[in-house]
């Protein structure tokens, strides 16, 4: 069966290519899809076009549109073995964490069901007259062109699918070209569940081919985009000459705060999953570790201890703790990251080199990497590497560690570990991020927005935010009793 869904139909690429997709841990081939080209991209766009301005499902009624989505979050959940092994295949990361991500998914689409079903309605607004009837009731924005990253490809999709749809819109998805498979699951589920054709629409392929259209189209009302920083500029500057909505989840160097009265052992494990989870290709990663001067070394050697038993391995290893890289050349970005770090000054103290175990030889393995003594200038604290490498730093103060903490560009996350709860709460409110974790690191629910400042994006996922971002809202005044008003004569 063909790979993109136009208008309601499985289709093949125009012409007619198709990409290889192989599973990161060991290189087998998970299968072709169609690769889709600009012209695939326009008939798309034209099909989500055509169903927002003609079709049904704008002006379905909000509790019908919710209740859609709580049968699809029914799908996923009957269909979570498959998609989420699936996801595993897709990015090598191991299955049980593509099951959670399943449970994830399902909960976004329950959410945004019950918010859909039970929102609307607008608002009415207080003129301050009888003669007057004012309202203001929130549309959907249109057609909108959504384009997801490969770390956590359904999960990211379904942030922006779901409430895009309890908002009533039409849209066009474009997945990751390297992770393609449940964007196809995904949208096999909402025509099961009943949504008109046109109105959820998927293009495969590659950004500047596939994804540049859903940015640049005068047809595309709205881009809600996941991704890297520069990859997020150019869609900026791309939806400019339209000036149509942008919404922007980019990437994060996340402070990961640790004072001296932490309770040591779980601010130990918990510095490890903040960075080295899906093996640090997560946006909200802890992958600069601040910690107070005088708990530095024995916290460090705890770190560098878990770091090493981290076991590598692919998605059916029930010994691996974490997987490979996306990539080869991603592994090749994340070294020259590391080397730069090290030409820096910086003292590696765990990882660094590719692992020699031969079962591995065949994935894109790098293993848990711990780089000390680090300083905010270095470009392996400032940049993002998406992998999993730890930076640490030290800091006396409180105000030292806020100031470290948002010496950055980002502005995605951050946690901070003390038992002093006036302390957490006022380091809490003086970071810059989207989110901030107190004695913890990486939980999220979706009653709950997420997303950046600075230049991790703007715009919010999740949450009541999460649907608003694809509202419109109208104002509508009606005069109950309209005369001449006399101002010219
Ligand atoms: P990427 O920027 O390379 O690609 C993201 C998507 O954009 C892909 O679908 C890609 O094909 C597409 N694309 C590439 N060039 C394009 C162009 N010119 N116009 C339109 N689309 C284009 O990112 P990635 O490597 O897939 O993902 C990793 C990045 O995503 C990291 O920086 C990570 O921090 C970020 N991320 C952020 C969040 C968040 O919630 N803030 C979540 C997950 C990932």
């Amino acid at each position: 069966m063909p790979d993109l869904f136009i208008a309601g139909e499985w289709t093949a690429a125009l012409d007619g290519r198709l990409r290889e997709i192989r599973c990161p841990a060991d290189g087998t081939l998970v299968g072709a899809v169609d690769e889709a080209g600009p012209e695939d991209a326009s008939a798309a766009i034209a099909a989500a076009r055509d169903a927002f301005d003609r079709g049904p499902w704008p002006r379905t009624p909000a509790a019908e549109r919710g209740a859609l989505l709580l049968r699809v979050a029914a799908l996923l959940e009957r269909d979570k073995a498959a998609l989420a092994r699936a996801e595993s295949l897709d990015t090598g990361k191991r299955l049980v964490e593509s099951e959670y991500d399943l449970d994830d998914i399902a909960a976004c689409f329950r959410y945004f069901g019950a918010l859909t079903a039970s929102g609307g309605g607008g608002r009415i607004v207080d003129t301050g007259g009888a003669g007057t009837d004012s309202r203001v009731v929130y549309e959907p924005v249109g057609v909108c062109g959504l384009i997801t990253p490969w770390n956590y490809p359904l999960l990211q999709a379904a942030w922006k699918v779901a409430p895009a749809l309890g908002a009533g819109n039409a849209f066009v998805l474009k997945p990751s070209e390297l992770t393609p498979h449940t964007a196809i699951g995904l949208i096999r589920l909402l025509a099961e569940a009943g949504l008109p054709d046109g109105v959820a629409n998927l293009v495969l392929g590659a950004g500047p081919e596939a994804g540049v259209p859903l940015a640049s189209d005068p047809r595309v009302d709205m881009v809600s985009f996941t991704g890297g920083l520069v990859t997020g500029r150019r869609v900026m500057a791309a939806a400019a000459a339209t000036v149509k909505k942008v919404a922007l989840e980019l990437g994060g160097k996340n402070p990961n705060i640790v004072f001296a009265d932490a309770d040591f052992d779980t601010a130990v494990d918990y510095a490890l999953t903040a960075v080295f989870l899906h093996s640090g290709q997560v946006c909200s990663a802890g992958a600069r570790l601040l910690v107070q001067d005088e708990l530095h070394d024995r916290f460090v050697d705890a770190v560098v201890a878990g770091a090493r038993r981290i076991r590598l391995g692919g998605p059916f290893d029930p010994a691996a703790r974490t997987g490979p890289l996306i990539s080869a050349a991603h592994r090749d970005r994340v070294e020259a990251y590391v080397a730069a770090g090290l030409a820096e000054g910086a003292v590696l103290r765990c990882g660094g080199t590719r692992p020699a175990d031969p079962a591995l030889r065949d994935g894109f393995y790098y293993p848990p990497t711990v780089l000390d003594e680090c300083g905010p200038g270095m470009s392996v604290v400032r940049d993002e590497s998406f992998g999993p490498v730890l930076t640490v730093e030290r800091f006396r103060t409180e105000d030292e560690a806020v100031a470290l903490a948002n010496d950055t560009v980002y502005g995605l996350a951050g946690a901070v570990w003390t038992q002093d709860g006036e302390r957490a709460h006022r380091v809490a409110a003086r970071l810059r991020a989207g989110t901030v974790w107190i004695n913890d690191f990486h939980p999220y629910v979706p009653q709950a927005e997420w997303g950046g400042m600075k230049q991790s994006g703007f715009g919010r996922e999740l949450g009541p935010s999460g649907l608003a971002e694809y509202q419109e809202a109208k104002h509508i005044w009606r005069n109950l009793a309209p005369r001449p008003q006399g101002w010219f004569s």
